[in-house]
């Protein structure tokens, strides 16, 4: 019953990581027997334009050598929206997301444009902040032939009205913050009623290069954080799906011979959500991460 338990949650950010890490990531948890939850970015790839946060986010130029970006993501991604044309994201790749779902994995909806919301959630009035869910849910749709249950937020960027649409959109459950345990978010002095289920590890990304960490001990670190119940752990198809897929295999090896449990984030909320209680949500700034993120804090 102390049973350490793992919903895997994969954001899906880019081009190449649907067409090159989403296959590679299907076919390493098809050997293990695992489901998890896949997140997908639904429309243009301007990762290119991301490179204006050099300039705008303390921290991230330091963040991007540290993770060699350039060749994590590869130079043409670093280009979409910019120099070269921004590739339009699922209605390129239909049949991985049609995929995914046969599988057996959870499917859910990252956004529309990654880059937009990330850097741009707080200004955007309300009624763009909806017209980007709904873009993305109606290819979603399109594409799968049912309404998406559930959403992750962009760089775990949320906003009231971001909050208040989701209810709006009356989803299962949602995995837009960084805490502890599943719970209500209440932001901005209202209540939302979408469960949330927190992703409670670090990524990669934020670790990698900290503290001596490197890709022969990171899973050392990994497992020193694994406790009883529900751990949250989200990886990006960019990465793990690439770079760091033996790394990532080796891990999966290691946490089942501890006898992990794998769970989507669908069957996390019905397991655990059921005593989740009220919790404040607000950005804020966590160890590795250049800018903000939600953060689930105490009640
Ligand atoms: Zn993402």
């Amino acid at each position: 019953m102390d049973q350490p338990v793992i919903a895997l949650k994969i954001d899906v950010d880019t081009y190449i990581g649907t067409r090159d890490g989403v296959p590679r990531l299907l076919e390493i948890l098809e050997r293990f027997g695992i489901r998890a939850t896949f997140y997908f970015s639904m429309g243009p790839d301007n990762s290119g334009k991301a490179i204006r946060r050099i300039f705008t986010r303390k921290g991230f130029l330091k963040k991007q050598l540290r993770n060699k970006a350039p060749s994590a993501y590869g130079l043409r991604t670093m280009l979409y929206g910019t120099l070269l044309p921004a590739p339009m994201i699922a209605a390129s790749f239909p049949g991985i997301l049609k995929e995914t779902e046969r599988k057996g994995h959870e499917v859910g909806i990252h956004c529309w444009d990654h880059v937009k919301w990330h850097d741009f959630l707080p200004w955007l009035p309300k009624p763009i902040t909806a017209l980007e869910l709904g873009r993305a849910f109606s290819l979603f749709e399109e594409i799968l032939g049912r309404r998406a249950k559930t959403t992750a937020a962009p760089g775990w960027t949320v906003s009231a009205d971001s909050l208040e649409i989701q209810d709006a959109l009356r989803l299962s459950h949602c995995s837009d913050a960084r805490g502890y345990a599943p719970f209500y978010p209440v932001m901005g002095g209202k209540r939302f009623r979408t469960l949330q289920i927190p992703t409670t590890w670090p990524t990669a990304d934020e670790i990698l290069g900290e503290n001596g960490i490197t890709a022969d001990t990171i899973n050392d670190h990994y497992l020193t954080l694994l406790t009883p119940g529900l751990n949250v752990h989200t990886i990006h198809a960019e990465m793990e799906g690439r770079g760091l897929a033996s790394c990532f295999t080796d891990l999966l090896e290691r946490l089942l011979a501890r006898g992990v449990r794998f769970v989507t984030l669908a069957e996390a909320a019905q397991q655990f959500g059921h005593d989740a209680g009220n919790s404040p949500l607000a950005m804020g700034e966590l160890p590795g991460r250049a800018g903000e993120v939600a953060i689930q804090g105490h009640a």
